[in-house]
Formats: C-alpha cells, sequence, structure tokens
C-alpha cells in the first residue's frame, strides 16, 4: 500500500486534497494521469452496464438533496456508525474496527487507556442554502448517489416509458462523515459511485434470477478491469451486517496484498423500501401499472453499487509488479489496455538528431489523432523513458531510429516483458487499436 500512495504522488496519479494548506483528512485530489485512470474505469462501467444494455437508462442527478429525501430513505435516523472516544487525548474512532482501537492504544504506550460508552454517529454531511439564517434550509451532500434515481423514477417512466425490467444507472459524488478515514482512497469522506438500479416486478423467483444474474454480470465486470481469478471473491453478508434496507446482499471484495479481504462492491436487494418510502413521504405516485396483466404494483430493485476510488486504488494495487530487467530492479504496473491512463509513446532514439525528431513528430502525430491518450517524449536516455512509461504503465512504447529513416518501420516494445519488434508504421494503428 505505501508503495502506492509514494507512486501516486510521485506520477501524479493522487495527491493529498489542499495539500498546501495541510490537507484535510479523507479528500484526495486526482492528478493528470489519476484522473485518466479513474475516467477510463468509468467509460468502462458507463460502456457495460449502460450504453451497450437495451433496457438500462443513464442519468446524472443533484448532489444536493433535500432533508425529507434522506428521512425518507432511512439514512438520517440509520446512517450510522458507533463512535467511541479515548478518554486521554479525546480522539475518536469506529467501535467496530478493533484494529483501529488497537493500532489507537498501542500509539499512548504505558498509559491505561479509557473509552466512552458508544455513541451513534451519523455519516450524513450536512450544509445550508440561503441567503439569510432565517430562510436558509437544511439540505444534505447525498450520502449514497441511489436516492437521486430513486427520486427520479416517477420522471424516467413517464419520459421514457420503459417495458420492465429495466434499469438506471449513474455515476457520481457521494459524502459520508466517515469517523476514521484510512487505507488511502478506500475510505474517503467524498468519493465517487457507480451504481445500477434494476427495477423488476415484485416476485420472489424473478427476485431470487435477477439477483444472481446481477451478482454475476457485476464479478464478470470486475475481473474486465484485469484481475487475476484469485484476487475476487463474492462474499454474502450476515443478517446482521445487511444496511436497513436490504433483504439479501454479497459484497466483490478484493484481496488487498498484506491486509486482506476489502469490500470492492455491492449487489443489494432492496425490495420496495426505497420506492414505498419515497411515495409516503413525497406523496407522489411511484407504483407502476402493468397494461398486460392490469396489475399495479411498486417494483422492486436490485442494485450494484462500485466505489470508483476503490476501483482505481484495487486495480493500481493489482497492477503493481516488480521484477528484473537488463539485471536492473524495475516497478511496472501491468494495467489492462482500456484503463492504461497513457495507451502509447513516441519516441526518438536520440534527441539531437533533427531528422530523427522530425520523423518522430510525424509518426506521434497520426497516432495521436487515433489514441488522443499517445505522448510524445524525448527525455533523458531511452532506458529511462522507458522506465518512466513503465511505472504508470503504458503498455507500448514505439521508438524512431535511424531504421526508420530508410525503410518505414519502427520498434514496438511490450511494457510486460520488454520485447521489442520491428513493425511497420503502416500496421501501427491495428496493432494499437
Ligand atoms: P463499508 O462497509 O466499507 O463502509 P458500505 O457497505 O457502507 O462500505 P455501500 O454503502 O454499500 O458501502 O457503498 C457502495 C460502495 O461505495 C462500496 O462498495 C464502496 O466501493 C464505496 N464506498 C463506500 N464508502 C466509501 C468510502 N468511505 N470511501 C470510498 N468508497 C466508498
Amino acid at each position: 500500500m505505501e508503495k502506492i500512495v509514494s507512486l501516486c504522488k510521485r506520477r501524479g496519479f493522487v495527491f493529498p486534497g489542499s495539500e498546501i494548506y495541510g490537507g484535510l483528512s479523507g479528500i484526495y485530489d486526482y492528478g493528470p494521469l489519476g484522473v485518466e485512470l479513474r475516467h477510463n474505469i468509468k467509460q468502462y462501467f458507463w460502456t457495460k452496464f449502460i450504453a451497450e444494455r437495451e433496457d438500462v437508462y443513464g442519468m446524472s442527478a443533484a448532489i444536493l438533496m433535500p432533508e425529507k429525501v434522506w428521512q425518507a430513505s432511512g439514512h438520517t435516523e440509520l446512517f450510522t456508525d458507533p463512535l467511541v472516544e479515548c478518554k486521554i487525548c479525546h480522539a475518536r474512532f469506529r467501535a467496530d474496527q478493533p484494529e483501529v482501537i488497537a493500532e489507537h492504544e498501542i500509539s499512548h504506550k504505558k498509559e491505561t487507556i479509557g473509552w466512552s460508552e458508544p455513541k451513534v454517529f451519523n455519516l450524513l454531511v450536512e450544509t445550508k442554502l440561503g441567503a439569510s439564517e432565517e430562510t436558509a434550509m437544511k439540505v444534505y451532500l447525498r450520502g449514497e448517489i441511489t436516492q437521486g434515481v430513486h427520486v427520479n423514477f416517477k420522471n424516467v417512466l413517464d419520459s421514457m416509458h420503459p417495458k420492465f425490467p429495466f434499469g438506471i444507472g449513474q455515476i457520481g459524488k457521494a459524502f459520508r462523515n466517515e469517523i476514521t478515514p484510512r487505507d488511502f482512497l478506500f475510505r474517503q469522506r467524498e468519493f465517487e459511485q457507480m451504481e445500477l438500479q434494476y427495477y423488476i416486478k415484485p416476485d420472489e423467483a424473478e427476485g431470487k434470477k435477477q439477483f444472481e444474474s446481477w451478482k454475476e454480470f457485476s464479478l464478470d465486470w470486475y475481473y474486465g478491469l484485469g484481475f487475476k481469478k484469485s484476487s475476487l471473491r463474492l462474499r454474502q453478508h450476515a443478517p446482521d451486517e445487511r444496511a436497513h434496507y436490504a433483504k439479501d446482499a454479497w459484497d466483490i471484495e478484493y484481496n488487498i496484498p498484506e491486509i486482506g479481504w476489502k469490500e470492492a462492491w455491492g449487489i443489494h436487494h432492496r425490495g420496495d423500501w426505497d420506492l414505498k418510502r419515497h411515495s409516503e413521504y413525497s406523496g407522489a405516485d411511484l407504483s407502476y401499472y402493468d397494461e398486460e396483466t392490469r396489475e399495479r404494483f411498486i417494483p422492486w430493485d436490485i442494485e450494484c453499487s462500485g466505489g470508483v476510488d476503490r476501483a482505481v486504488l484495487f486495480v493500481l494495487l493489482e497492477a503493481y509488479t516488480e521484477d528484473t530487467m537488463n539485471e536492473e530492479p524495475r516497478s511496472y504496473l501491468k494495467l489492462a489496455t482500456h484503463l492504461a491512463p497513457i495507451r502509447v509513446a513516441v519516441f526518438p532514439l536520440l534527441k539531437n538528431k533533427p531528422e530523427l525528431v522530425k520523423k518522430a513528430r510525424e509518426v506521434y502525430s497520426e497516432i495521436k489523432r487515433q489514441i488522443p491518450s499517445a505522448v510524445f517524449d524525448d527525455n533523458g536516455n531511452i532506458g529511462k523513458r522507458y522506465r518512466r512509461q513503465d511505472e504508470i504503465g503504458t503498455p507500448h512504447c514505439i521508438t524512431i531510429d535511424f531504421e526508420t529513416l530508410e525503410n518505414e518501420t519502427v520498434t514496438l516494445r511490450d511494457r510486460n516483458t520488454g520485447k521489442q519488434e520491428r513493425v511497420d508504421i503502416k500496421n501501427l494503428s491495428s496493432i494499437l487499436l
């Protein structure tokens, strides 16, 4: 984990939030390479869960929502963690995280620690909207993106006229006042989620079938980010572990090296909890009338919910590899090509030979037209340039040398093996795309 944190900072993936002002705990900023990796992960979600499917619509709801939404969803009452306070230094921690408690106890060395009784702590982040103190309205930064979809259920029904079953997918920021943000991007206070709410007829057999199929779909999707079979597993929540809305819940977990299994993604059977509660609290009719069967019902919801930042972190942890190349130690990111922030780098063999630089610029311009994330680099010697690209996971490097000037071929180097082959310039795009 430390190696990833330092790589992220050094190479422009992720920085501590507002760092020059001392930072904010649990808040991170994405740098030039991190934002590309994150974008590629989100794009892959959007393609597979939304764009490629005829039964799913996309949407994007606002972050700020009135208090009543969160009363209806149960979050003002139930979205809580147990909090305990250290009687020596008054630091606060989650009572249900024994490893955090133990770590803190050790930090007090010889003193004997006393802890306060656990208190219920609500995770919603609140703010106010309005120009004057008297009229300002309490609003919440959404604690999960889910509710933005449920409150628009009727709008999507009325505008798109979908047939059942159908889904609504969305990607966006969520905010939680986590008591103990930790493990870098794993537990943040501001993070991004990618979710699908899939609405079905209220029927036990249909619920089971859809739940199984979305579990499988989610796991396949996660493997598509480049994980080894042994790095992921599915785990069912015990009844006392489930969120207040869940009839059944499973997690996809990732085996973090030296830390262990941690939640990456959840599949939740939310039943009719959300739509029923929003009907009650808003007064809007959120039922559906099926013309064919002449039935009116409140749909059930099967939810797939993943953290974007956790996916970024887990993809980086999985991709990080150390080996020896040309008798020197190296580290590289074995990123899947569709996720790599830079897909290909183009170099002139020597910086001080204008004819090589000119040709390299020509090849680069042509590639850049087709692969926008391509970069040009002529800094330092060629070995150093390869290492720099390896470290950030660039799958291919192209070098223009003297032979290029004679026969329109270049060397194409593979990141994982370091092997180089000579390729005709005219064949490059078919190999790289
Ligand atoms: P945890 O048990 O780890 O707190 P959760 O069960 O509360 O997570 P959900 O409410 O199911 O999480 O949220 C769905 C997904 O959002 C999670 O699988 C995770 O990937 C992501 N997520 C939740 N909380 C955070 C956080 N504080 N920082 C980053 N990602 C998060």
